[in-house]
Order: C-alpha cells, then structure tokens, then sequence
C-alpha cells in the first residue's frame, strides 16, 4: 500500500495500550490523567438552544472566546477574544502548529521530560526534537542558551506549570529567564498550561508569554482536567502573525469545534458556582495527593526519590537503583496494578531509565495504599530476579 511516508513514524501509544488494559475493574491504574469521576460535573442538555446541533464558526463560539480572552488577560496576557481559537482539546494545538511549523528535519526544543503526546506528533510530522534537562524550578538555563546559540528552532513547547511528567512549576525567575530568551533568539514559544488551575498552595506564577516582548506566542489549555475531559473543548490564543494560519488549519481539519461541548463549557465557566467548583477540586486532589504521598513514604522511601507536587495530577518518581521500568508492566498488570514508565517521556528513552509517572486522581484512598504497596514489591521483584 502506498502510504504517506509519514506513517513510518507512527508509532502505537503506549498510553493508550495501557489505558486499553487497564479498563478491567479489578485493576488499580495510577497509568492514566484522568480527572475522578465523582469530580466530573454533571451535564444537563435540556436547556440547550437547538441551533446549537447547526454548523458553527471555525473560530468557535464567541462568548466562549470572549470569557478565554479575559480570563488570560486576567494572568497578564495581553490578547483580545479574536486572538482565541476554540480547538478540540488542547491536543489538536499540538496537531495544527506540528502542521503549521515542522517539515522533515525542523528542529524543536523541548523539555526532558516532556509530555508524551507531543514528543509523538511533533515526530509524527518528522520533526527533530532538541531537549533541555530539568531542574525543580524549571529547565537548566545554560542548556537552553546553548541550544539556542547553536540551533535555530521552529518553536519551544514548554509545560510550565505542573509539568506532565514531571510535576515541576517554573519559578518566576526561570519563567523571566526563558521569555527574555526566547525573545533574544526570536524562537516562538508553546506554552501549554492544562494543569494551572489545579493547585494546591496558591503560588501560580503568571504565563510565560504574557513576559515575552518580541518572539511569537500560543498558549493553549483545555477544560478536561477542571470540568470534563469527554467534551473534547480546548482552546489556543495566538500573537496576531500565527493566529490566520491556524484557523486555516483548523479549518481543513475538522470546519470546528463540537458545538455542544462549548455550549455547555460557557454555562459552566460563566455560572456562580465555578470558583466553587474548582476549589473543591482542588481540596479533592490535594487530599488524594497527600494520600499517595503517604503510601510512597511507606512502601517506596528506599526504592525512589520524588518531590511533593504542588500542583496538577502526577508524582515523578526516580528509582534510585535505575532499570527499564518498562519491563515493570507485565509483572504489575499480573497484579492489577498499573503506571506509567517514565522513558517514553524522552526524545532518548534508552538513556533515562528509572522513572515512574504516577497519577494520585484516579484510585480511591481506601485502595490506594494497596496499590503502591503492589507497586513496589514489583520493583523490589524486579532486582531480586
Ligand atoms: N497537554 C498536556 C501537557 C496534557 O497533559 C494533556 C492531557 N493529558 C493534553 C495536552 C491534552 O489535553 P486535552 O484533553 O485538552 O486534549
């Protein structure tokens, strides 16, 4: 068959094999970012307007751009509602601007980890992706420097806040550092931000781009972590050059976003009850968190090392004796346990083993211990063999 030759490159998600094998009830899966269901809000389309079902704008409906706009201005983003385009998740920012930047060869820069999905359409598209070690407070400074001193990059795709993997936030004098860099180099930035609201100490430091002076900018984000995932309603602002060529894209895609996923998404971001609604998730998770927290102390204290996320939905942990932690699979999901191996997170897998990803949102407390306590006598198993 005479395929693109781009489908070379596609390669199977391992994510999605492991959420397949998951879905069995008995297991415990800390694989996946899925928010928990009793979190999910409750959709009630009986007041939807009809017209709603019709064709809509590819830039999607303007309340819903016109309450993002003012939202990001409210992080010091400085960005009017025709900045906004409406997108099926953040997840197709990642597809357009992979369609609007990379050819075969087209350098990217990323973070090391970074986030899964995007390392897989950025080389999905031929892409040839450039990383930066990170450190707690954000990327190692010098390596960006480098980077960009010896490389010309399409763009940087950073996750600042809460990061997938890794759950770091940028300090704000490494988010000053990078927009002032990224300025002096004239390299466009990505910043992708789903996790920013589910905090947990108040301590957000504002956007990357609302700091940047010069260089081109897309921020997107996405309301499945803080209302529902299955509405497939995400969103992008971009500086005034980007913003035609992505609509366009858009457009070719798939004409625009599902109507009925915006519609409810505006009555639930416009209604009294949302701060409410977000705080009480944040309590909800901060509890869950602290909950894992407590297992890994128990079970992990002398197989791993990992800091307290402070945010978002992930523990990263680093296994202090290092191994494949992909071979860890078999032998968990033979005990009803599943996580996420952390070398898929790299451009070069084979040179970080060690790493587990495990999501606190999704198994209830009262099954969690048990979990982690599987967990880690899959590791220990693991050296003894
Ligand atoms: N970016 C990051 C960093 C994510 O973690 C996710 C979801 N796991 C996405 C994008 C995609 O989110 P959406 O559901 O909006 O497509």
């Amino acid at each position: 068959m005479a395929f693109s030759e781009r489908v070379d490159r596609l390669k199977s998600s391992l994510i999605r094999e492991i959420l397949a094998a998951a879905q069995r009830p008995e297991v415990m899966s800390f694989a996946g970012g899925l928010p928990a269901e009793s979190m999910l809000p409750k959709v009630d389309w009986d007041q939807m307007p009809a017209s709603m079902g019709q064709y809509g704008m590819s830039e999607g409906e303007p309340a819903l751009r016109e309450a993002i706009a003012a939202e990001a201005r409210s992080l010091g983003i400085d960005c009017s509602d025709s900045q906004v385009l409406i997108v099926s998740g953040s997840q197709q920012t990642l597809d357009l601007a992979s369609k609007l930047f990379i050819d075969r060869g087209t350098e990217v820069l990323l973070e090391a980890p970074t986030y899964l999905a995007a390392l897989q359409v950025f080389q999905l598209f031929g892409a040839d992706c450039l990383s930066i070690p990170q450190e707690s407070d954000g990327p190692l400074l010098d390596a960006l420097r480098q980077r960009l001193e010896k490389h010309h990059p399409a763009f940087a795709y950073l996750i600042p806040t809460f990061q997938n993997p890794s759950a770091v936030r940028y300090s704000e004098e490494k988010r000053d550092a990078v927009a002032a860099l990224l300025d002096e180099y004239n390299v466009t930035l990505i910043e992708d931000e789903p996790y920013r609201e589910l905090v947990f100490d108040d301590e957000n430091a504002r956007p990357i781009v609302s700091r940047m002076h010069k260089a081109s900018w897309i921020y997107t984000g996405t309301v499945s972590k803080t209302l529902l995932p299955g509405l497939r309603v995400g969103y992008l602002i971009a500086t005034p050059d980007l913003f035609p060529y992505l609509l366009r894209l858009k457009q070719s895609a798939d004409l625009h976003t599902n109507r009925i996923g915006q519609w409810q998404a505006l009555q639930w971001l416009g209604s009294e009850q949302y701060h409410a609604h977000l705080a009480e998730l944040r309590r909800f998770y901060c509890l869950r968190r602290d909950a894992m927290q407590d297992a890994l102390t128990k079970h992990f204290f002398d197989l791993a090392d990992w800091q307290l996320p402070q945010g978002g939905l992930f523990f990263w942990l680093r296994l202090k004796r290092p191994l494949d932690t992909r071979t860890l699979l078999k032998p968990a999901l033979a005990r009803d346990v599943v996580f996420m191996p952390g070398e898929p997170f790299f451009v070069d897998p084979e040179q970080n083993p060690g790493y587990l990803r495990l999501n606190f949102s999704h198994v209830a407390p009262d099954r969690l211990d048990e979990g982690i306590r599987l967990l880690a006598s899959v590791v220990r198993g693991a050296y003894v063999v």
